[in-house]
């Protein structure tokens, strides 16, 4: 069945099932939670329970037409709304009043073959202030027979206004078993070893975006670099902080990337330092190497040291001299020992 389908989320499909069971559905929701999770995907499939022709307690049946039909985005009671982009080099993508005007005419009327108008955006918090007055007025005045689902990986930044008059839904990160699964189901082309596919879960973070993203030969080189230099790294050593200050202000698509693995290690080394364990610890697959390390400085000194990878990241979100602000940051690495 639909839902069933879905790897883990069993609250939310849990909550909806019910409401469908019982005929108590909302007329607006608001599913938030971290990026690449499944809240689009349960969104769709609820579109599809309230629609379905022959459904199966409560759950859509994925294979009469209007299951299809929203599946492909063309049943003339189903609306998609997301952010788009104002020419193809725009940075930003946003919902634009425009679009929300459109959905507003279309709600207005009646289902045409289903029993209830579901509309989805997607992203809801990519709304400009124009677009999300506009569409509290939906919210505060429902059209009959429609089922409106906000999505958002950002609701603090949605209007206090619009989510007090959606029924919020919390969707969590994936457990790595179902990241696993995922991956397993989705890279069915490449042939991915075993630990390729560890150590892409492990990195995770629970999102499924964020585990086929990474860059893997990428960032064990860029670790390795950063675990020997925070190794070497001090005072007798400028040689070292130097050269990796040069290195890096030159390969700018690399920063965000660099900061990352930084601050995510030195995590890593003040939590092993602070007496936690590797349960705790994001690269557990290095773990024994970074307990020998985390065990040379104090948790202050790690601390420290992630304070300054985090002023770095910011400064360079300007137009930073990089090179001048990497000798800085590595500096302060020395000092806080
Ligand atoms: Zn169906």
């Amino acid at each position: 069945m639909a839902f069933d389908r879905i790897l883990g989320q069993e609250q939310p499909k849990k909550i909806l099932k019910n409401a469908l069971q019982s005929s108590n559905i909302a007329h607006a929701y608001l599913f938030h939670g971290q990026e690449s999770i499944g809240k689009k995907q349960i969104a769709i499939e609820l579109a599809k329970s309230l629609n379905c022709a022959s459904p199966i307690k409560g759950d859509a049946c994925d294979g009469c037409i209007s299951c299809r039909k929203i599946e492909n985005r063309t049943h003339p009671d189903f609306f998609f709304i997301e952010p788009t982009k104002n020419t193809p080099t725009a940075r930003e993508a946003v919902i634009k009043i425009e679009a929300i005007r459109e959905l507003q005419r279309k709600l207005a009327f009646h289902p045409y073959e289903g029993n209830v108008k579901v509309a989805i955006i997607d992203n809801a918090d990519l709304m400009n202030l124009q677009a999300a007055n506009s569409f509290l007025k939906t919210l505060e005045e429902p059209p009959l027979a429609t089922i409106l689902i906000l999505i958002s990986s950002n609701p603090f930044k949605l209007l206090p206004t619009l989510i007090s008059r959606c029924q919020t839904i919390q969707f969590q990160p994936l457990t790595q078993e179902n990241i696993k699964k995922i991956l397993k189901e989705i890279m069915t082309e490449e042939k991915i070893e075993n630990d390729t596919l560890a150590f892409r879960t492990l990195r995770s973070r629970g999102s499924v975006k964020k585990a086929l993203a990474e860059d893997i030969e990428n960032i064990v080189n860029i670790r390795k670099e950063i675990v020997s230099l925070l190794e070497t790294i001090s005072f007798d050593r400028m040689d070292v902080v130097f050269s990796h200050a040069k290195s890096w202000a030159n390969q700018s698509d690399q920063w965000e990337l660099i900061l990352n693995e930084l601050m995510e290690l030195v995590r890593d080394l003040a939590f092993f330092q602070s007496g936690c364990t590797e349960s705790e610890v994001y690269n557990r697959d290095i773990a024994e190497r970074l307990k020998l390390l985390a065990s040379r400085r104090t948790v202050n000194s790690w601390l420290k040291i992630f304070t300054a990878i985090h002023t770095t990241k910011i400064a360079l979100s300007g137009n930073a001299n990089a090179q001048l602000f990497f000798e800085n940051m590595l500096i302060d690495f020395c000092e806080a020992a």
